[in-house]
């Protein structure tokens, strides 16, 4: 997929800069060498990460996203109740995000949130009125929201037609793995669409083929590390650095160089979250 790419060895340009729109470094994958993990993303080219805080919301995982948001300015946070943990969901986590969103300017989007009917680890039904709590929440903040749709893709599309027709905030269908239809009834609402290194998998021709019909001024990149290693990496923890693969697997699909992928996907990132710093 390299498509006459230069390779991937440290001495990006500066004038190439990669946002991971979704990455999850808090977490205790990286306790051992987080800091190696936040200076290979920046040597790499990567000049703004988005860490999205998941997990039981009692266990102080959110403050620890925010922590570490507040720590580096590269980084900025997303908080959350995951449809995984919808169960878990009740006025207090619901609190602990408002206050979060308040004390925090580094908190920029209310997610990941959505449906989950791969793995139902939360049961449907909760899934369902936890994902309808949290927009009206994002929504009373005018905050963008960062969705996760896995088997959903009807659910999620009419529950966000419901909620959120005619906000203005948006949001992004992030690890986008859904049919041309689903990113279009997503773009129609004003999201955005995220592809992470799935995207690079052998197999994903038909993925592939839906991120070859979508406007690229509507496009992010992630990594979702430590998930989803893109190709060459696939199986090992996966980190921001490696956002850049996916950048070039989308850039040999539409026929561009990398480094307009990579300044058309970070101004995308700058127009959703509307952060003025982040305009090239
Ligand atoms: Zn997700
Ligand atoms: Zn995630």
């Amino acid at each position: 997929m390299a498509g006459g790419s230069p390779p991937l060895n440290g001495s990006v340009p500066s004038s190439m800069p990669f946002i991971d729109s979704h990455c999850h470094i808090d977490g205790p994958e990286y306790d051992v060498d987080r800091d190696e993990v936040i200076a290979r993303a920046r040597e790499a080219g990567v000049t703004t990460m988005l860490n999205v805080g998941t997990g039981d919301p009692h266990s102080g995982a959110f403050e620890r996203a925010v922590d570490l948001a507040e720590k580096h300015n590269d980084i900025y946070a997303a908080v959350g109740v995951h449809p995984h943990d919808a169960k878990l969901f009740d006025d207090a986590a619901e609190q602990r995000i408002l206050d979060l969103v308040k004390q925090s300017q580094r908190v920029i989007a209310w997610g990941e949130i959505g449906l989950d009917y791969h793995y139902d680890h939360s049961p449907r039904d909760v899934q369902r009125e936890v994902f309808r709590r949290q927009l009206r929440s994002a929504r009373s903040l005018r905050l963008p929201v960062v969705i996760h749709s896995r088997e959903a893709d009807d659910d999620t599309i009419a529950i966000l037609r419901d909620e959120l027709t005619g906000y203005d905030r948006g949001g992004v269908m992030h690890c986008f793995g859904g049919s041309l239809q689903m990113a279009r009834s997503a773009l129609d609402l004003g999201f955005y669409v995220s592809f992470a290194g799935n995207l690079t998998f052998k197999k994903a021709d038909d993925l592939r083929n839906v991120a070859r019909q979508l406007p690229l001024n509507r496009l992010l990149i992630e990594t979702d590390c430590p998930y989803l290693s893109p190709v060459p990496f696939r199986g090992r923890r996966n980190e921001p650095a490696r956002v850049i693969e996916t950048a070039r697997c989308l850039a040999s699909l539409v026929g561009m160089e990398l480094e307009e992928i990579a300044r058309i996907t970070s101004k995308n990132f700058g127009s959703l979250f509307r952060l003025e710093s982040i305009k090239s």
